[in-house]
């Protein structure tokens, strides 16, 4: 056998190299279940929140507006209508602190899955698929063996590995505590 022949993975079924593919090839020649893992990303709603901001803030600035210019109201209702412009700019300043939190938790969330993504990117990268038997199958297990669709869902799941993720960063507050 040629070296770069046995360096090919060898399908488990067929025992043939001709028609075992990474998962990318395979992917890219339309087999969509063979996708790569999504990144993890943050789900924080901040664009809604930060418009809602927005609209309050102008609404501030046309009040301020409307203050400033001299008008024939009573003494009384300039005075309710700042403090009212000050109360809305305060409701902003604190609703965009929450968002801002909760954006920072989102990310902190993203993060955590960051470890378990970088792991089933690694291992799509890895696992070779055979066109012929519709088998995938890990070279990094010796004897090679079909993998289950279920094995091949959680290797490639980084939902999974998040839960362990998660687990951590609650075992390290339990050591803060
Ligand atoms: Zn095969």
């Amino acid at each position: 056998m040629v070296a770069t022949e046995s360096q090919k993975p060898v399908c488990p079924v067929c025992h043939q190299a001709d028609q075992v593919q990474t998962l990318q090839e395979a992917y890219e020649s339309g087999i969509e279940r063979f996708a790569p893992p999504p990144m993890p990303v943050g789900h924080a709603p901040m664009a809604m929140t930060m418009a809602i901001g927005v609209g309050v803030i102008a609404l501030c600035s046309f009040l301020i507006i409307v203050l400033l210019v001299p008008t024939n109201f009573p003494w009384q209702a300039q005075v309710i209508q700042a403090a009212l412009t000050v109360l809305a700019i305060a409701a902003v300043l604190v609703f965009s602190f929450f968002a801002f939190r909760r954006s920072v938790q989102g990310d902190l969330q993203s993060q955590q899955l960051l470890p378990a993504w970088d792991n089933a990117l690694a291992t799509w990268g890895r696992l070779r698929y055979c066109k012929r038997d519709n088998v995938v199958f890990d070279p990094q297990q010796t004897p090679y063996k079909p993998l289950s669709d279920e094995e091949l869902d959680s290797l490639l799941s980084v939902k999974a590995a998040g839960g362990q993720a998660g687990e951590k960063s609650e075992r390290i507050a339990q050591r803060a505590s």
